[in-house]
């Protein structure tokens, strides 16, 4: 680190540049705002006026909180197109109400009619979740991944290439999410009502910028197993 300084065996850390380097980094985001509005302005001065009225996005990303995967960079879409719930490593839990809150409103309110989950390969989270570390509380949500692990172990236990590795759990977990979301009642009773509604597994490649369709995709709840199809017209009898 250029601004720490060892005195007397002791490291003394230069607060002043820090906090200067703190405030051009966060100020570049205001002047980079500001660039982009004339930018947008500039292509149609009736941009921000239309962006206003309302969304009405086709598709639900379901993507890693990884800086290097933006939904609409990576699918060259524009603000409007894509609904976007990021967490770490793009897990679905059936006990997560952020992830339900944004799903049911995503289905059933905007109508969208591609749900998609998307990983990434070198994924830190599916990493981190391969290894017996600690990291904190951050454990408890990997716990899913070794899951996911423990599935599959068979599998990912004859691989020896530690990045494979990692990129095989990345694949199975994107394949793992998808079938927990198709287990929700959200998806599935949308499933009784149309028949417009998919639910995809993707896999972004960092080093390509191109994305790996799993060829997971689900658009009824009958390849689900019995366990977890659910009966929708007996619930709504009682
Ligand atoms: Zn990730």
């Amino acid at each position: 680190m250029s601004t720490q300084e060892k005195t007397n065996g002791k490291a003394v850390i230069d607060t002043n540049n820090i906090k200067l380097a703190q405030s051009s980094s966060y100020s570049a985001l205001i002047k980079n705002n500001a660039a982009w509005v004339e930018r947008k302005l500039a292509e149609d001065g009736e941009y921000f006026k239309n962006l206003a009225k309302g969304q009405s996005p086709e598709v639900l990303w379901i993507g890693c909180s990884d800086s290097r995967v933006p939904a609409n960079e990576v699918t060259g879409t524009k603000p409007g197109e894509v609904f976007v719930h990021r967490n770490i490593a793009n897990v679905c839990v059936h006990s997560d109400m952020n992830m339900l809150s944004v799903l049911d409103y995503a289905v059933n309110v905007l109508k969208v009619k591609h749900v998609i989950v998307a990983g990434h390969y070198g994924c830190g989270g599916v990493a981190a979740a391969m290894s017996s570390k600690q990291f904190g509380l951050i454990d408890n949500w990997l716990r899913h991944i070794k899951d996911v692990y423990r599935l599959h172990s068979h599998e990912l236990d004859r691989i020896t290439d530690e990045t494979a590795k990692v990129n095989r759990l990345v694949e199975l977990n994107v394949t793992e999410q998808v079938y927990n979301l198709c287990k929700t009642t959200i998806i599935q009773n949308a499933w009784k009502e149309r028949h417009d509604l998919e639910v995809h597994g993707w896999v972004i490649d960092l080093g390509s910028g191109l994305v790996k369709d799993l060829k997971v995709s689900s658009s009824s709840p009958h390849n689900l197993g019995y366990v977890y199809e659910l009966d929708v017209e007996a619930v709504a009898a009682h």
